[in-house]
């Protein structure tokens, strides 16, 4: 009997001993993973074809606060040609685990198609230059020609299920046409010469305005300030004289056409031209 408790008790312990070690193993492995992980690069399938670089940037923004905003890809290829390519391109500062798509030119054939690429080492550099942070990726050309054959998975795709504030980006096709829509039928149509409904009342000799009836003046003079622009000469030739130094009313100026002197009066940009009318 006093087997039996014996073996129980002894049971009873390991099965507690055994929870407290899986807990005791889960907590050591966070923590190291939050001290020690070292950010990651993972090569994705870019949207441009040859020319296109994808990559994905693992990092504990919490551990490593930086905004990454650089991306540097450089090839030393001692023994082969070209025997160093170098190519960089710059983004928006990100500040958590991200993916970027790069069409990086001509020039990355040119490095992956590289005499001797294989063997050559190539370093991939995110850099946080605002924050004068850097991670480098080293790795053989081969090694770098496999996983970008070998990607599945896009930059999108990747920040969808990794980004927090990721949001795909929506696209909005502008509908264009170069021939306008009629106006909408209005009682308040515009009264204009281009407006077919108003065309009789624009051409010549149309008007039915009422003329204004022609009135003498029996005094014209202009008061200080004029510009000198020659408006009122212009207008009033017979009238106005305009000087260097200023305009006059020429002496013995006929005072008949009053409505005439009344335009040049109305066209002085200074409102100097006085007049008075004739009883
Ligand atoms: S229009 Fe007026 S400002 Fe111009 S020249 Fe005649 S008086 Fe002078």
């Amino acid at each position: 009997m006093s087997l039996q408790i014996l073996s129980l008790g002894v049971a009873g312990l390991m099965a507690v001993g055994l929870v407290i070690g899986i807990g005791l193993l889960s907590l050591t492995s966070g923590g190291l993973h939050f001290l020690f992980a070292r950010p990651g690069l993972e090569i994705l399938k870019s949207k441009h074809g040859a020319n296109g670089f994808a990559f994905a940037f693992r990092f504990n923004s919490s551990r490593e606060p930086a905004k990454f905003d650089v991306v540097r890809l450089r090839l030393f290829n001692p023994f082969g040609s070209p025997e160093q390519v170098d190519l960089t391109r710059s983004f928006q500062g990100i500040d958590h685990t991200f993916a970027q798509d790069f069409d990086m030119g001509i020039k990355l054939d040119e490095l992956i198609n590289a005499k001797g690429f294989d063997d050559a080492m190539v370093e991939v550099e995110v850099n946080a230059s605002k924050d004068g942070v850097s991670q480098y990726f080293r790795m053989k050309g081969k090694d770098l020609k496999k996983q970008i054959d070998g990607a599945t998975q896009t930059a999108d795709q990747y920040n969808e299920e990794n980004s927090p504030s990721y949001k795909k980006p929506v696209f909005h096709q502008t509908q264009r046409s170069f021939i306008a829509d009629p106006l909408p039928a209005s009682a308040n149509a515009l009264k204009i010469a281009s407006n077919p409904e108003f065309a009789g009342e624009f051409a010549a000799g149309a008007s039915d305005a009422p003329k204004e009836e022609n009135f003498a003046l029996s005094k014209v003079w202009i008061e200080d300030g004029c510009i000198v622009c020659d408006a009122c000469e212009t207008i009033s030739p017979d009238v106005f004289e305009v000087k260097d130094g200023g305009c006059i009313v020429r002496p013995g100026a006929p005072l008949e056409n009053g409505l005439n002197i009344q335009e040049a009066a109305e066209a002085c940009p200074v409102e100097i031209i006085k007049f008075t009318k004739a009883n």
